[in-house]
């Protein structure tokens, strides 16, 4: 708690107690705490090499599928050993608020979710989920057992919603194969996928509607992001009063024009971000904090000790 804005953060909480539809949106900055890599930072060796302007694109899917699928499988797997820290935590627990809490999110690793949010609108995707790369209509399945360490105990609800398709059984084992040779090998392992240890021909998983091959099912570099999600994050902006802009640097649109539809329509505007950015001035309140202590005072004020 030291090093916060004691006042700040009792604004805040008064702000949600009194709120008929309080928003967040989020970015890459409240997942920095459970030590997320962002893209740029933290990885090493072979798949640290390529870049995600060269590998995250339609391009890069179409000319080398295999390298595409096996640097998503790499990432999953890391994904899979981090834990939602205090911020997603507090976050699941204001959905207890009298006005409810929706996040907007611009991250794909759902970690929300993790740490027990149900009301999340995920305008980038997920890392956890894949769909056919040929939106052939086939649905889109759900990883769930590879998206961390739940500290909820959600997870038997989510196994039942758990889609138990052959194309969904393929990923898990590619996934669990490709982790292991990576932990194995590091930087050998993809000339041994590539050179076929009989995981190559398997590799992407095809859809079981149409054969083309899956996807990760978040957004590329140069992709449209997915409307109806977009929709519904605008539609939420435009009727929010307390709008929460937390840990995104607010630059990458359309998420940054979320807060600006929010604060024109008249919703009061608060930062959560240890960093100025260019909606600081904007803000009705900021808090110049990382989110997982900012967050946790403001739960524990409003008594949902998070
Ligand atoms: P960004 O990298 O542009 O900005 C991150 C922001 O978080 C910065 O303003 C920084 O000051 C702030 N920050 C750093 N530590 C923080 C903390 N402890 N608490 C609160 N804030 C903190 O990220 P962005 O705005 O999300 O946009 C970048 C794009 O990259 C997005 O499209 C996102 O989808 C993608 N991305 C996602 C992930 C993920 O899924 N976790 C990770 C990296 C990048
Ligand atoms: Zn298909």
């Amino acid at each position: 708690m030291h090093g916060l804005d004691d006042q700040a953060v009792a604004r805040v909480s008064e702000l949600l107690k009194g709120s008929t539809q309080p928003v967040a949106l989020t970015g890459a900055g409240i997942s920095a705490e459970s030590g997320v890599p962002t893209f740029r930072s933290g990885e090493s060796g072979f798949w640290g090499r390529f870049r995600p302007e060269d590998l995250a694109t339609p391009e890069a899917f179409a000319a080398d599928p295999l390298l595409v699928w096996c640097w998503y499988a790499w990432r999953r797997a890391q994904l899979a050993e981090l834990s939602p820290n205090d911020g997603h935590r507090a976050m699941a627990a204001f959905e207890q608020l009298p006005g409810g809490f929706t996040v907007i999110t611009q991250n794909v690793d759902g970690l929300h979710q993790a740490g027990g949010s149900h009301n999340v609108i995920e305008v980038h995707g997920s890392i956890a989920a894949v769909r056919c790369s040929a939106d052939c209509g086939a649905r889109r399945y759900l990883l769930h057992e590879h998206n961390h360490k739940h500290d909820h105990n959600h997870d038997r609800e989510r196994d039942r919603e758990r889609d138990r398709d052959a194309s969904a059984e393929a990923v898990f084992a590619s996934d669990r194969e490709v982790a292991r040779l990576v932990a194995e090998q590091g930087d050998a392992a993809f000339a041994t996928i590539s050179e076929g240890s009989g995981l190559s021909g398997r590799l992407p998983p095809q859809c079981s509607g149409c054969g083309a091959y899956l996807r990760p099912d978040v957004v590329w570099f140069g992709e449209q992001l997915p409307l109806e999600a977009v929709n519904r994050a605008f539609e939420l902006s435009e009727s929010a009063d307390l709008f929460l802009v937390v840990g995104t640097s607010s630059v990458v649109y359309p998420a940054a024009a979320l807060p600006e539809v929010a604060a024109e329509r008249g919703a009061v505007l608060v930062e959560i971000n240890p960093e100025p950015t260019p909606l600081s001035d904007r803000a009705d309140v900021v808090i110049r904090s990382g989110s997982g202590p900012a967050l946790s005072a403001v739960a524990q004020r409003l008594g949902l000790g998070a």
